[in-house]
């Protein structure tokens, strides 16, 4: 299966959407913070990034999903700066860097380090908090597939999403991962300050599952096309685990993909919340997956842990 983007680099619909999503950033709408900052004159809005995508780091990831992984690795570049800033964020150096911690790069080099991902054997590219810098993504496009890029593109998001914005990446993006993490919007405004998230969520998920669909594995076991969901399960949280798996059952699809993730740890500045002070217990994550089944989730990610140990040790 041909990865979406060289389709629509052939058609001009590429050239088209990086020209329109560039527009966007003069009066920055991008996600749903609308700080309409002018990013092309150097005002920073809530994510913190001008008009050059930042990055912290990039290479082979051996720690995402199976189907992501196999036997070279996921082509994770992890953008710095984020538009939903979790105060218990797992990556909180990155999606609050200080000054001077990034790298910022052109269309030219962002478009180097896909390639340069695939000469290495990763089996995608996995654009990690890629909401803010959809224009710089974009653009970077051409270059890369200049240059040979050819395997799926995966947008791994936090599902803090402006329907607009998506609807750029239709016929582009060919994985959307968005992690579903809030059911209730007093969640989501005391720890991150987005008390809109949950149906901004919701919408993202029926958009993304709209343009791409259930999740299509190939014969090698890797992912080529599809939607899946990720849900980090939080302390206490049961109740909202509970209605989250419940609406991609029911609203997006019980064939829908989903990674129910057990690696919360106290992390970030929750000092102040001694609730979030906590890790996931084992009948915690038990529970959740009881709770998947009951609403019939049955595409489950499941950890092969044999891969993994391989992965670890591999010279
Ligand atoms: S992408 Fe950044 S500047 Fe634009 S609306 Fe979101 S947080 Fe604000």
């Amino acid at each position: 299966m041909d990865s979406l983007y060289l389709q629509a680099w052939k058609e001009g619909l590429l050239t088209a959407r990086i020209e329109e999503s560039r527009a966007l950033l003069a009066d920055c709408t991008l996600c749903p913070r609308r700080c309409g900052v002018d990013r092309l004159a150097g005002e920073l809005g809530v994510c913190q990034t001008g008009t050059l995508a930042e990055i912290a780091s990039y290479g082979p990831h051996f720690g995402e999903e199976s189907v992501l992984v196999g036997e070279h690795g996921s082509g994770t570049i992890f953008f710095c700066g984020c538009s939903l800033t979790c105060l218990f964020c797992q990556n909180y150096d990155i999606s609050h860097p200080v000054a001077g911690s990034c790298e910022a790069v052109d269309a030219a080099r962002l478009g180097n380090i896909m390639v340069e991902l695939q000469h290495q054997g990763c089996h995608n590219i996995n654009l990690v908090t890629p909401s803010h810098v959809i224009p710089q993504i974009l653009a970077s496009l051409p270059c890369a597939i200049d240059s040979g890029l050819t395997v799926p593109l995966v947008y791994n998001c936090s599902g803090y999403e402006e329907i607009e914005s998506l609807k750029l990446l239709e016929g582009i993006v060919d994985i959307y991962m968005p992690d579903f993490k809030f059911w209730k919007g007093e969640s989501a405004k005391k720890y991150a300050h987005a008390a809109d998230y949950p149906e901004k969520a919701r919408a993202a998920c029926i958009e993304m599952q709209r343009q791409v669909g259930d999740l299509k594995i190939n014969e090698e076991g890797l992912a080529e096309r599809g939607l899946m969901v990720r849900h980090l399960l939080m302390p206490h949280g049961q109740e909202q685990s509970r209605e989250i798996l419940r609406f991609l059952a029911e609203s997006i699809s019980r064939n829908c993909f989903v990674n129910i993730m057990d690696q919360y740890r106290p992390c970030g500045k929750i000092r102040d919340f001694p609730e979030l002070q906590e890790t996931i217990a084992p009948e915690d994550y038990q529970a959740a997956l009881d709770m998947a089944a009951e609403f019939g989730l049955n595409r489950l990610d499941v950890k092969d842990f044999g891969m993994l140990m391989r992965n670890l040790f591999r010279t």
